[in-house]
């Protein structure tokens, strides 16, 4: 079911991810992956007008027995399985290690590092991001951690604590897919987040209809309570990048100002944008 070009996420997601075999498969595959340095990092810049603010990483897989896998593809196995510990590991390592680069060649940069529920609640997570940042030398506002309302609702008050000794820290937290779940806006208000992400599906909605403009009109007043920034993801084209400007969101992240890039490419954009 590999290398069908453009048709293998979708084989690859009907014929294998259904069946026990396939996860035993995929999971060995993850495993092997880990053992084999099958993973990279790519970086999104997130834009507040011209100004380059910093960059999600964003986990790539290019698996030897599977192809190419996208995150939606194997991030929950790797949830169900466990593997998430050390994925997530490996993305936090990879990403301090990073932002010490840049910051030692004298261009500094926030990376945002996606945190799986099951990685955030592990006893030892506070201690992880502290290790990385000390062994890296690394100020903890050069890091910013996204986190899922998923996540959060599960046990408010442990994470609501947790994302307090993280600030304490100095690094930034910011609420993703913001808007999408079900949870309560005021539980979620007691969060001391840095920043809510809106959801790439309001972004789209928001050109559709006029309720999808107050959907994010309603978010942007949600962070004017809360004093955090807004971050509009998902950003596609020009009008789409006005229009959210106009509802408040000050930055943005999506395909019309970059994909997600390699660090090369990421180094040659910032060449030639700023
Ligand atoms: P997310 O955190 O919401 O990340 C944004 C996703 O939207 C990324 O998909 C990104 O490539 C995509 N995207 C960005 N701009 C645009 C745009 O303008 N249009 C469209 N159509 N898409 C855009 P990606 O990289 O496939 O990641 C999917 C999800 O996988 C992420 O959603 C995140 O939840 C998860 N993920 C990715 N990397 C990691 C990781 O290192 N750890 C964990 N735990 N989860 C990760
Ligand atoms: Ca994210
Ligand atoms: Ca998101
Ligand atoms: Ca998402």
């Amino acid at each position: 079911a590999k290398s069908k070009g453009k048709n293998t996420f979708h084989t690859f997601t009907e014929e294998l991810f259904l069946t026990v075999h396939a996860r035993e498969k995929t999971k060995r595959a993850l495993q092997f992956a880990l053992e084999h340095a099958e993973f990279e990092l790519y970086y999104q810049p997130q834009l507040k007008g011209e100004r380059l603010v910093g960059v999600e990483a964003l986990l790539r897989w290019n698996s030897a027995s599977l192809g190419s896998v996208r995150p939606d593809e194997f991030i929950a196995l790797a949830e169900d399985t466990g593997l998430i510990f050390p994925i997530g590991q490996w993305v936090l390592e990879q990403a301090c290690r990073q932002a010490a680069i840049w910051k030692e060649a004298g261009r500094p940069l926030r990376i945002a590092v996606n945190i799986s529920p099951r990685q955030f609640a592990h006893p030892e997570f506070l201690s992880q991001v502290m290790n990385c940042l000390r062994i890296n030398n690394l100020p903890g506002d050069l890091l910013e951690i996204e986190l899922t309302e998923r996540l959060v609702i599960q046990d408010l008050q442990a994470a609501a604590a947790k994302i307090k000794q993280l600030l304490h820290i100095g690094v930034k937290v910011s609420l993703d897919d913001f808007g999408a779940g079900h949870s309560s806006i005021s539980y979620l208000m007691t969060l001391p987040v840095s920043a809510l992400k809106i959801d790439r599906n309001f972004v789209r909605n928001a050109e559709r209809s006029k309720s999808g403009q107050q959907m994010i009109q309603a978010i942007t007043a949600i962070a004017q309570a809360m004093d955090v920034h807004v971050v509009a993801e998902g950003v596609e084209t020009e009008a789409q990048l006005t229009l959210v400007s106009s509802l408040g969101c000050e930055v943005v992240q999506g395909f019309l100002l970059s994909r997600p890039i390699t660090v090369e490419q990421l180094e040659r954009w910032r060449l030639e944008n700023h």
